[in-house]
């Protein structure tokens, strides 16, 4: 029987966003009429009503420090009626209601050592990972790997040259939270985990670990004595599934964890079907602190991209008109067997339409 006074249930959810709107952006909801790009890193969206609104987006690092918050909240507070938000790439964006309010907010940002931009035709902010900050698995960082790209890129963010909007993302393990990017700097381990034997027994479960391989590489074992884990590596494709459930698993290493490149990603919308990214270049030094090698291959599929593709033609658009053998011949990226996909088990597993299935 429910007792007379239930506790009241505990939401963790995202707050309702209205309390947080900017009041013309309240008024005017889902009466928006029509927007435009008056210059990069600002876009005004026209109401029905007549009302109009003006977003100024600025790139930040995705963890940020208090003092930069506070920082980026007073320029808020003085020149931007109050109101930001943060986008999924970790851009700041003020609203602001009259078109005076504008060209004050990009300078106090610009002062402030913020930069304006990563709208419409331009190199977004690169989505990022946690990386050695506060993950306990990675191969390499996420933060260091997108600071040294965007300190190259940062013209691309600031002005619109591309011929359209251009995702990049990073990953710093093979497995978990990095996303379908244009461009993707994903880790890639070369070989297979080697095993702390004295460990596996202490630490891990190992019926779930062996249920974490894919290709069902792994098979329980005894060493010394000691229960423990075995992997038969002619199946591993060396994905590092079984690392976080069995840190005694260890893949990563500082000379056979590498980089990996992948192009073409993009995720379905109203117009297309989801394109899944490929391999274009593997086996980049994972070469902290600044990643040089990833960074040039990064520079060079872009700069191909802006001079042979089409206007508004995306990365898998471009590369689905010229085909992958231009698309290498005109990066001068080597192909090898190491690019051609072999491995069938996908066909069962893996979705590649919005439709569901049960
Ligand atoms: S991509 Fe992997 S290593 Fe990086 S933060 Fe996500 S789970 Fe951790
Ligand atoms: S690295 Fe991947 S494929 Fe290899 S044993 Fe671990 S889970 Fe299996």
């Amino acid at each position: 029987m429910a007792k007379k006074e239930m506790r009241r249930p505990i939401e963790s959810g995202c707050p309702d966003g209205f309390q947080y709107m900017h009041p013309v952006m309240v008024k005017n909801f889902a009466q928006w009429q029509w927007h435009d790009h008056p210059r990069p890193g600002v876009l005004r969206h026209v109401a029905e009503s007549g009302d109009a609104i003006w977003t100024v987006r600025a790139g930040t690092q995705r963890i940020l420090d208090v003092f930069t918050l506070r920082t980026l909240c007073d320029i808020g507070d003085e020149f931007a009626d109050g109101h930001v938000r943060f986008t999924i790439r970790s851009n700041i964006e003020y609203m602001v209601d009259g078109e005076e309010k504008v060209n004050p907010l990009i300078d106090a940002l610009e002062s402030a050592g913020f930069v304006v931009g990563g709208t419409a035709n331009s190199v977004a902010m690169i989505a990022h990972t946690q990386g050695w900050l506060h993950c306990d698995i990675p191969g390499t960082d996420a933060s260091g790997v997108v600071k040294s790209m965007m300190d190259e890129l940062i013209d691309e963010f600031r002005n619109c040259n591309m011929p359209n909007r251009v995702h990049i993302t990073t990953s710093c393990c093979q497995i978990n939270c990095g996303g379908q990017g244009d461009i993707a700097i994903n880790v890639q381990h070369t070989k297979p985990p080697k095993i702390n034997h004295d460990l596996v027994a202490n630490v891990c479960e190992r019926p779930s670990v062996v249920a974490r391989c894919p290709v069902a590489a792994i098979r329980p074992a005894q060493v010394n004595g000691k229960p423990t884990l075995e992997v038969d590596e002619k199946k591993c494709i060396c994905c590092g599934a079984c690392y976080p459930p069995c840190p005694p698993m260890q893949i990563n290493d500082p000379e056979h964890t590498k980089l990996a490149i992948w192009v073409g990603g993009n995720h379905s919308n109203a117009r297309s079907k989801p394109s899944f990214q490929k391999l274009v270049a593997s086996g980049i030094p994972n070469n902290p602190p600044r990643w040089p090698e990833a960074t040039a291959i990064v520079k060079k599929i872009l700069n191909t991209y802006k001079d042979d593709a089409r206007d508004w033609e995306r990365i898998n658009d471009w590369i689905d008109r010229i085909g992958w053998s231009r698309f290498f011949e005109l990066t001068g990226l080597p192909f090898t067997k190491y690019h051609i996909d072999h491995w069938r088990g996908s066909r069962k597993s893996l979705n590649s339409s919005t439709h569901i299935r049960f």
